[in-house]
C-alpha cells in the first residue's frame, strides 16, 4: 500500500512560512515637483486637474486651492494658448500671495512648443503629449511609412523638443512624458499598430532626447480608457525601462474612466494591480465628476493596499443570521464618531463567534455580546461588556483613556 507523506503541523512554528504583505515599490529616481518629490521612495503623490478656463484666474486660484487643501498634492492646468501661459504667471503669483505655493503642473497639447517654453517658466512641470508635441496631420491615403519619413518626424521632434528640456533642466523642473493611447502619433500607429508597444515606443523615444541632453527630471504616463490596456502598457514600460537601464518614476491613470460607481470601480481596477506590484510613483483617478471627488477615490485606493494611511480603517463584517445588532446603522455611528482620528483601525463585528477572531489586529473592536450588549475590544483584549445604547459612546471613552482620541 502507497504510504502518503505526513503533512506539516501547523502547531510547530518552525514548519511555518511567513510572507511579508508590505508592497515592495520599484525603485525609481526621486523628480521633483515644487515642494513634492515624485519617486525615489516618497509616498505615492495624488494629483488632479482644474476644469476651469485658465484665462479666469480667479477662478482657477480658487479651483486649486480648493483641491490642495483636500490633499491634491500637485495640481494641472491646462493651457491651450499663449494667453493661457501668460495667466499661470499671475495664477502662480496670487496662490503664493493668498495662500501658498502648490505645485502645479502645465498641460500642452498640439504642436505647443512655444506655449510649453512661456509656461515652463511659470510652472513646476510640464506634461507633453508624444502622439501632439509635433503635430503631423494623418493622411487619409497613406499606407506605409517609410523609414526616412519616420526618421525626418523623428528628427523634427528632436529639434523642437530641446529648447524646452534646456528650459526645463536649467531650472530643474520636471516634465511628464504623457501618453495616451488615444492619440498615438500617426508614424507610431503604422509602426507598432494601436498597441501597448506603441505607446512605450512613444514614450522612450522622447526619454532617449531628454537623456542625451542630460534632462532626468521625467515622469512617464501611459494612460488608456481601456483597463487591460492601460495595464499593459504600464508593465511594459517598466520592463522596457528595465533593460535600458533607466528608473523613472510613473504617474498612473486610467482615461475617461466615465462617473459613479463605475467610474470608480474602473479606475481602482486599473491603478491597483499596478500599484500592488509597488509600480506608480504618483496617481490620478480621471472621472467625470467635480475634480474634489477624485481626491478620496485616490486615497482609498492608496489606503486599501496599504500605501497611504489618511483616514482610519475600518473592518466590518457583512453580517448574517448570527449578527447581534443592525451592524450597517451601528459601522455608519461609530464612523461618524471616529472617522477624524487618522491612523486608527476599528473593527465593528456581528458576534464573538467569529468577531474576534477576524478583527484583523484592529487596534479596537466593537462586537456583539448577547442580545442588548456588546463587548469592546482593544487588540484582541476583551476590555468590557456595555449595553448597545452606549456602545459608541464607551468605544470613545475607551480611545480617550488609551491616549488616542482627539477632538475632530
Ligand atoms: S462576525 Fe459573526 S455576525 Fe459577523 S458575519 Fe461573522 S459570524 Fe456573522
Amino acid at each position: 500500500m502507497q504510504t502518503l507523506p505526513t503533512p506539516p503541523t501547523t502547531s510547530d512554528p518552525s514548519s511555518q512560512t511567513f510572507v511579508d504583505t508590505t508592497i515592495q515599490r520599484r525603485k525609481t529616481r526621486p523628480v521633483q515637483v515644487g515642494n513634492v518629490t515624485i519617486g525615489g521612495g516618497a509616498p505615492v503623490v495624488v494629483q488632479s486637474m482644474i476644469n476651469e478656463d485658465t484665462l479666469d484666474i480667479e477662478g482657477s486660484v480658487a479651483a486649486i486651492r480648493r483641491l490642495h487643501e483636500i490633499g491634491c498634492e500637485i495640481v494641472r492646468v491646462t493651457v491651450p494658448s499663449m494667453a493661457h501661459a501668460y495667466a499661470l504667471k499671475d495664477i502662480k503669483q496670487k496662490l503664493a500671495e493668498t495662500y501658498q505655493a502648490v505645485p502645479l503642473v502645465a498641460d500642452v497639447h498640439h504642436n505647443g512648443m512655444k506655449i510649453a517654453l512661456e509656461v515652463a517658466k511659470h510652472v513646476d512641470k510640464v506634461r507633453i503629449n508624444p502622439g501632439l508635441y509635433v503635430f503631423e496631420k494623418p493622411k487619409s491615403d497613406r499606407t506605409e511609412y517609410s523609414q526616412a519619413e519616420f526618421d525626418e518626424i523623428g528628427a523634427k521632434i528632436r529639434e523642437t523638443l530641446e529648447p524646452l528640456v534646456i528650459s526645463l533642466r536649467d531650472q530643474g523642473k520636471a516634465m511628464r512624458i504623457g501618453v495616451n493611447h488615444g492619440s498615438l502619433a500617426e508614424r507610431m500607429l503604422f509602426t507598432y499598430g494601436d498597441t501597448p508597444e506603441g505607446m512605450v515606443e512613444s514614450a522612450i523615444e522622447f526619454l532617449q532626447i531628454c537623456e542625451s541632453l542630460n534632462f532626468h527630471n521625467l515622469v512617464i504616463s501611459l494612460k488608456a480608457s481601456r483597463v487591460p490596456v492601460m495595464v499593459a502598457a504600464y508593465r511594459l514600460m517598466v520592463k522596457r525601462m528595465d533593460e535600458l537601464g533607466m528608473n523613472y518614476p510613473l504617474h498612473l491613470g486610467v482615461t475617461e474612466a466615465g462617473d459613479g460607481e463605475y467610474g470608480r470601480i474602473k479606475s481602482t481596477a486599473g491603478l491597483a494591480p499596478l500599484l500592488a506590484d509597488g509600480i506608480g510613483d504618483t496617481i490620478r483617478v480621471s472621472i467625470t465628476e467635480a475634480p474634489e471627488k477624485e481626491i478620496p477615490v485616490c486615497y482609498s485606493i492608496l489606503q486599501a493596499l496599504g500605501l497611504r494611511k489618511t483616514m482610519v480603517e475600518y473592518v466590518a463584517c457583512p453580517s448574517c443570521g448570527r449578527t447581534l445588532f443592525n451592524l450597517e446603522e451601528v459601522l455608519h455611528k461609530v464612523r461618524e464618531a471616529t472617522k477624524h482620528l487618522t491612523g486608527l483601525d476599528i473593527a465593528v463585528m456581528g458576534c464573538i463567534v467569529n468577531g474576534p477572531g477576524e478583527m484583523a489586529d484592529a487596534d479596537y473592536g466593537y462586537v456583539g455580546k448577547q442580545p442588548g450588549y456588546i463587548s469592546l475590544y482593544r487588540g484582541r483584549e476583551e476590555i468590557k461588556k456595555v449595553p448597545e445604547d452606549q456602545g459608541v459612546t464607551e468605544l470613545i471613552n475607551l480611545i480617550k483613556a488609551d491616549g488616542r482620541w482627539v477632538d475632530p
